[in-house]
């Protein structure tokens, strides 16, 4: 990655020799700047904040320093108690926040494990009982397992948030109160956020000792490996402009982002009829189906996997070739997560997002946060209707989920209502174009395009795109680029 100190080494972190094998197993040879940062604070037992998103290997910024201390210190973990919490928002971050743990442990006798909801509980009673140094788990069902005796906070050393921001958005905050309430106060805390909304910034005061902040810029890390693209398309002419970008060959692994559940499974439902193999991966799926489709999407056995904002929060999928946003996320952070999956420890990508006429404000939005313009090409005829590209009554997923959890609705940084829809109620309109009557029909020529079933992409019809000038959006082939 860039921005790499070029003086720290793994070796001048002094980490106990049988992690420092398994990171050469790993091939990590430089830390990533945020483990540079953090790990030598957190390896004298200082408190951390650590502002940095997934991607950026804040994973081992915790996990190698925690590792250490367990390599040397004494101590077995005793039934119930384990030595370690790490608190994450979501289950498929914390199978992977596990699995680091492991990869990490190898050479090491430590026993790690995971608690999460959506599975049944007393496997996780059981192991529990016998006895785990670290506890990867989500707060509902820590709080569950402690109410039902399971565990006990008293040997904890070390806490960690991961994704503090997340579980702020995901109305977890009530219950990260009550958990490190019974927490021992003397203990070390390793708080990972990728934004510093004020209410986070309010819970880490509260429970940190002297921290330390560190930071990593992932705007600018992260964004310059990806080479970014906008096209302009209307809500009607997305489905089949989405089919036309995903058959070239150039997209071994794509990664398409909807904001709702239901818009997913259009989504995957419309590249069927295209006869392109899709599944998506959100919170109405049961944890076994997350699963199988988290396995067929790593072997290459579908090639796209469509995702809302929540369900791809901790995906670590290497070799994403391209993120394709099917609806602009409202908040510009969240597309900045998005397509920070096709960058992944290192590598570059390719991100395309559809722009409806009302989505161009948001197009704006994130051009200000990454302080680069996203090239834009082709453009829409067709009439809009409505403000937004869900249809009315279909709300985001988070939303869902915290009515859905009776917390109230209200622990949201980025306010109750979606910034688009604010905007379109008061008549702001900002698009590039001025939204101006169109020349050409693209939306049409599209749409025949596809009927015939043939792929769009501008090799195809030998000419160059024309970015702002109108061209025609089927005449884009820039899913592939030289060099890749
Ligand atoms: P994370 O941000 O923790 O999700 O890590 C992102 C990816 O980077 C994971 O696939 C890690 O295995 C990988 N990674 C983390 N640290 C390093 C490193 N120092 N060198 C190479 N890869 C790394």
């Amino acid at each position: 990655m860039k921005d790499r100190p070029l003086t720290i080494t793994f070796a001048s972190l002094g980490l106990a020799e049988p992690i420092a094998r398994a990171l050469s197993d790993e091939k990590y040879e430089i830390p990533t700047p945020i483990q540079a940062q953090a790990i030598p604070h957190a390896i004298v037992g200082r408190d951390v904040i650590g502002i940095a998103q997934t991607g950026t290997g804040k994973t081992a910024a915790f996990a190698l320093p925690i590792l250490h201390r367990l390599a040397t210190t004494d101590g077995k973990p005793w039934p119930k108690a384990p030595r370690v919490v790490v608190l994450c928002p979501t289950r498929e971050l914390g199978a992977q926040i596990v699995d680091s743990f492991h990869a990490y442990a190898r050479y090491l006798r430590l026993k790690t494990m995971l608690a999460i909801g959506g599975v049944p509980i007393g496997k996780q009673k059981r192991e529990l009982a016998s006895g785990t140094d670290v506890l990867v788990a989500t707060p509902g069902r820590l709080l569950d397992l402690s109410n039902e005796r399971a565990v006990s906070f008293e040997h904890v050393e070390v806490l960690v948030l991961d994704e503090a921001d997340r579980m702020l958005d995901m109305g977890f905050i009530r219950d990260i109160r009550k958990i490190v309430a019974m927490i021992p106060a003397k203990r070390q805390t390793l708080f990972f956020s990728a934004t510093m909304p004020s209410e986070i910034a309010k819970l880490a005061r509260d429970m940190l000792r002297d921290p330390v902040t560190v930071a990593v810029t992932p705007t600018a890390t992260t964004v310059e490996l990806i080479e970014q693209r906008a096209i302009r398309a209307e809500r009607q002419q997305k489905p089949a402009l989405l089919a036309s970008l995903l058959r070239d060959e150039a997209v071994t692994r794509a990664l398409v982002f909807t904001r709702t559940k239901h818009g997913a499974d259009r989504v995957v439902r419309g590249l069927d009829n295209e006869g392109i193999a899709a599944q998506a991966i959100h919170g109405n799926k049961n944890q076994g189906a997350r699963e199988r489709t988290m396995a067929a999407f790593r072997s290459g056995e579908i090639r796209v996997l469509v995702a809302t904002d929540i369900a791809a929060r901790g995906i670590d999928v290497d070799d994403v070739t391209h993120v394709v946003n099917f609806d602009l996320p409202n908040v510009a952070e969240t597309y900045v997560h998005r397509i920070g999956r096709t960058a992944r420890a290192g590598a570059s990508g390719i991100a395309i997002s559809l722009v409806s006429g009302e989505e161009m404000p948001l197009l704006r939005d994130i051009e200000k946060l990454t302080r680069r313009q996203v090239p834009l090409s082709g453009q829409a005829s067709a009439p809009q209707r409505h403000a937004d590209n869900e249809p009315r009554g279909e709300r985001r997923e988070g939303n869902r989920q915290r009515q859905g959890r009776g917390r109230g609705g209200n622990e949201r940084h980025d306010g109750g209502q979606p910034r688009g829809d604010q905007r379109h109620a008061q008549g702001h309109r900002n698009d590039r174009d001025g939204g101006k009557p169109q020349q050409n029909q693209p939306g049409k020529a599209q749409h025949r395009g596809n009927r015939t079933g043939k792929p769009q992409g501008n090799r195809h019809h030998g000419g160059p795109s024309r970015p702002h000038d109108g061209g025609n959006i089927g005449d884009i082939g820039f899913m592939s680029r030289p060099g890749r």
